[in-house]
């Protein structure tokens, strides 16, 4: 599997983390180097990836297969910026919704749990991806 950059790699792997609930994390993350793991107590699982030879592409070097951990609720690489991707549009139809249920609504969908500060964060960067500047300047008033 070839990637066009690091950042198509995390992503990726951010839904994977959603999808299958593990508790994967970065290692190491940088511009050629994506090495993450498990952090389940004893589960070996682990990926590396990295550049591809000269080019600019990047792909998986070595992987550990399998995880020996159950599922988690709690998936720390889900953070603001990737919830106010996720959830843009949601925020768009209910530009009032209160937090709470937000995070239940999260919950029934991911079967995550999300903070309220991530949450907050979240429907406030949704609020910058679609309003851009002019939800700056409300802020500033
Ligand atoms: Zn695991």
């Amino acid at each position: 599997m070839v990637f066009g950059n690091v950042a198509e790699f995390r992503e990726l792997i951010k839904h994977y983390a959603l999808k299958t609930k593990k508790p994967l994390k970065f290692v190491k993350n940088d511009k050629w180097r994506v090495r993450l793991r498990c952090q389940a107590e004893g589960c070996g699982f682990t990926v590396f990836c990295s550049r591809l030879g000269k080019s600019n592409d990047l792909s998986i070097k070595s992987m550990v297969e399998g995880h020996t951990c159950g599922s988690s609720m709690k998936i720390n690489m889900v953070k603001v910026k990737f919830m106010a991707k996720k959830y843009v549009n949601k925020i768009r139809r209910k530009p009032k919704i209160s937090l709470k249920y937000f995070i239940g609504d999260i919950y029934d969908d991911l079967k995550v749990e999300i903070s309220l500060s991530t949450t907050w964060r979240a429907i406030k960067a949704a609020g910058y991806l679609l309003y851009g500047n002019e939800n700056q300047q409300f802020a500033r008033l």
